[in-house]
């Protein structure tokens, strides 16, 4: 039996160690807020007390963490899991990063004898819940070769996108547009509202046009009605992104207003206190 030690369990850590141990892996799992990992433990999950115990002997370690400093400090921290993992095990870091954090890590990784992937994912909630993440993959194609059968249980399509990295950037990219959609359809609701048009209207409206992207059908009916918990991605991790996408245009020298934009949108929810609500808050 294959054995995978997890690093985090929010909304989308939670959902794929279900998933795992559901599919008959051996799942060891650590969260910071150790109350979260209880419900894991009652389903067959053990229950490690810091991320170097969750590694130890584990085939795979994967994180899912909030941000940069979430992930040094569970892998490279004093009980890190990188001080855990046996030589040969792939570590797998599929929280949303920047790409050079992700490839410092991968020469950490490298270094100790272990394979490295950074493979964050597409799919909220739901699809954390059903098994079905969208795996965008960064790293050598023997170490994504030997990872698929840990990939497959928790994701219904993996993309193998360059060295290490790849998937880092093109998750940001990714997410440049998503938040972008997500900001402005906020604005467009309130043009709309002050305008007089009545939400029926609103909806069929939008629903029916070019711009209902899968996004835009997923929030826009919690926009309108001011659905916010819980979130299914909270404003603060799209903040997040949408910074860290900010950058990468910048660095690669590539205009970067639409996504700067989102950025103000998002640190304005974030301000009004609505941080922890979904996404859809952004038009709150
Ligand atoms: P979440 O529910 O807010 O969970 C965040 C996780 O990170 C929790 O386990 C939290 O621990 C942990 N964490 C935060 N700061 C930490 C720190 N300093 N040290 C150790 N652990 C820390 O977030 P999520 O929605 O599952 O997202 C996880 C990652 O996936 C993020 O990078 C996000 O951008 C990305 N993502 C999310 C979605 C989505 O739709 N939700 C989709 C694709 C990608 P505590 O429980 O102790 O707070």
């Amino acid at each position: 039996m294959q054995r995978v030690g997890l690093l985090g369990l929010g909304i989308m850590g939670a959902g794929m160690a279900s998933n795992w141990l559901a599919k008959g892996f051996e799942v060891a799992v650590w969260n910071r807020t150790s109350a979260k990992a209880q419900a894991l433990g009652a389903k067959g999950a053990k229950v490690a007390a810091t991320p170097r115990e969750a590694a130890a002997g584990a085939d795979f370690v994967f994180a899912m963490v909030a941000d940069d400093a979430a992930s040094r400090s569970v892998w490279l921290g004093a009980e890190g899991a990188l001080a855990g993992a046996k030589p040969g095990a792939i570590l797998v870091e599929s929280s949303t990063l920047t790409p050079g954090w992700v490839r410092e890590l991968g020469g950490q990784a490298g270094a100790k004898g272990c394979g490295f992937l950074d493979a964050p994912v597409g799919g909220s909630r739901q699809a954390a819940e059903s098994g079905a993440l969208r795996f965008f993959v960064g790293g050598e194609p023997a170490t994504f070769q030997a990872a698929r059968p840990a990939l497959q249980a928790v994701g219904s399509r993996m993309d193998l996108l360059g060295p290490v990295g790849a998937g880092a950037t093109w998750k940001l990219i990714n997410n440049q547009l998503a938040a972008t959609q997500v900001a402005a359809l906020a604005e467009a609701l309130e043009v709309a509202k002050k305008a007089g048009f009545k939400k029926e209207q609103i909806s069929e409206l939008i629903l029916g046009g070019a711009p209902a992207s899968p996004i835009v059908k997923t929030k826009l009916p919690r926009m309108l009605e001011h659905d916010f918990e819980p979130a299914d991605f909270a404003v603060h991790l799209m903040l997040k992104d949408a910074r860290y996408a900010t950058a990468l245009a910048e660095a690669l020298g590539a205009p970067a207003d639409m996504v700067s934009g989102a950025v103000k949108a998002f640190a304005r929810a974030e301000a009004r206190g609505l941080g922890a609500k979904d996404i859809a808050a952004v038009a709150g």
